[in-house]
């Protein structure tokens, strides 16, 4: 029944029901504690009147013998012995509580029966008898006896109260540093290691990675929490998706101009060929006929390599890992570019032919576009060209990648917000701001690494780290 009931709180309930436990234990030791200290306070006080007592009933029989012997001292016997029957008052008023009833009543009793005998021997004067001077004498001791038992008693009370009191504590604080582990133990469980996977996931996230967090069995607030975090994730890649889409589109356009353009050469040379073709109406030479047919088909095959990297590029579609030659995707995307390149603007690349590379080709490339482009924008006016190199590291399941321009460069602060997503510098029409962040987005999901290097009026040069092999790539195409 109180498992169930304990399943059935929530967590701000069972951390507060927790805390309530223990610091009720906590409570409970403190009072017994007191409870004990008070006890012992009490016993010494007693112990402290028994021992004036049984010095009190000393001193009294030492003037019992003076007394008997010298017949000085009655005086004194009898102002101690009302010494000794205040002490035996105060005695009392913890006596009552503290078990030593008995042994006060007792002493009280010998006392009187002491003080009258002393009081009939004196007012007899020499005609005592020695009976009545042995029977002061055995009452005088038994007072002394019984007062010694009451000390011993006492001081043993104490050891035995302190040896309860050691235990108690010994037992309860073992018990309240059980109780406090077992909540520390929940509390870390149950909060803060979740917490602390949340807080990893919002770091994630903004690196550019959307994993879900992976949430506990219980069903609490925190899972609660993890659901909302999970939901935002998914939306998050859902927005991010549709912003690398709309960032595309922009690109297909203003691509699109440029291709256009582009098929105006080789288009031309076909013209040029069959025209020439026509003009040899009359007696064709075999040869020449051959070569402006073969001129033909390589302006048709140019042109249709121009409008395949566009549709290769254009078409939707989901996240795909395939094995890819980097080779020619780096050049699929300088081709798909260089219709934007002005004049005296070149855009160089020495890529190793062999180097094969897991990665979803569309995207890389528009990160190398969106490179490529910003870096075309950089040199515009100032530099001279960009170049696009590879290093691979097979070794250690790593290429990188350098694109490099000579333009305009960037400040310190600049560099510290270029890969924000909305950050531009350019005037409002030309810039959106998430050419960068795409990239950044991009490489993560590569399991890569980007970041730039660069100054102002130097340069810029974005050092690309990628995986060559990944986990995730199906076994046929690998
Ligand atoms: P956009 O190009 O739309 O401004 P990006 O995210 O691609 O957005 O770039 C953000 C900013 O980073 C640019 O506005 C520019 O200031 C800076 N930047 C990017 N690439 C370069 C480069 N090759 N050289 C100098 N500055 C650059």
């Amino acid at each position: 029944m109180e498992k169930f009931l304990w399943i059935h709180l929530n967590l701000r309930r069972k951390v507060i029901l927790g805390f309530a436990i223990w610091l009720c234990a906590l409570g409970a030791i403190s009072v017994v504690s007191y409870y004990n200290l008070l006890r012992i306070e009490g016993k010494v006080a007693v112990v402290e009147i028994a021992d004036d007592l049984s010095n009190i009933i000393l001193e009294m029989r030492r003037y019992e013998k003076n007394y008997f012997l010298y017949g000085e001292g009655y005086d004194e016997n009898v102002i101690h012995g009302r010494m000794a029957l205040d002490k035996l008052d105060e005695a009392e008023n913890y006596g009552r509580q503290l078990l030593v009833a008995d042994s006060i009543a007792h002493i009280r009793e010998a006392l009187t029966a002491y003080q009258q005998n002393l009081d009939r021997i004196h007012r007899a004067g020499y005609a005592v008898s020695k009976k009545d001077i042995d029977r002061l004498r055995s009452l005088g001791q038994q007072l002394e006896e019984t007062s010694r038992r009451m000390v011993r008693f006492e001081r043993k009370r104490i050891m035995q109260i302190n040896e309860q009191l050691r235990r108690n504590l010994f037992i309860s604080l073992a018990m309240v540093l059980v109780l406090g582990a077992g909540l520390v133990h929940f509390l870390r469980n149950r909060i803060i290691r979740p917490l602390r996977e949340v807080e990893e996931t919002t770091l994630k996230i903004a690196e550019g990675s959307f994993e879900p967090v992976t949430m506990g069995r219980a069903d609490d607030e925190i899972r609660r929490i993890m659901q909302a975090i999970n939901r935002m994730v998914s939306e998050l890649e859902r927005r991010q998706e549709q912003l690398v889409q709309n960032k595309k589109l922009s690109s297909i356009g203003t691509l699109s101009s440029g291709i256009a353009h582009q098929l105006n050469n080789p288009l031309n040379n076909i013209s040029t060929s069959c025209q020439l073709l026509m003009e040899e109406d009359q007696a064709p030479d075999p040869e020449f006929t051959a070569r402006m047919l073969q001129n033909i088909e390589r302006e048709t095959l140019r042109a249709r390599d121009i409008v395949r990297g566009l549709l290769e590029f254009s078409r939707s579609h989901e996240f795909a890992l395939r094995r890819e030659n980097l080779r020619e995707v780096v050049r699929g995307a300088i081709r798909l570019i260089s219709s934007q390149t002005p004049p005296g603007v070149e855009i160089e690349s020495w890529i190793p032919e062999d180097v094969e590379v897991d990665m979803d080709r569309q995207q890389i490339q528009e990160m190398l576009l969106n490179l490529l482009i910003n870096g075309i924008h950089a040199v515009a006016g100032v530099g001279t060209g960009l170049s696009v190199t590879a290093e691979a590291d097979p070794g250690r399941n790593r290429v990188s990648l350098f694109v490099e321009d000579d333009g305009c460069g960037f400040s310190e602060e600049v560099r510290g917000q270029m890969f924000d997503p909305f950050f531009t510098t350019k005037d409002v029409g030309s810039g959106t701001g998430l050419g960068l962040y795409i990239a950044y987005g991009v490489v993560r999901k590569h399991g890569g690494e980007i970041c730039v290097e660069g100054r102002e009026g130097v340069g810029a040069r974005f050092v690309i780290r990628l995986p060559m092999r990944l986990a995730e790539l199906p076994k046929e195409q690998g």
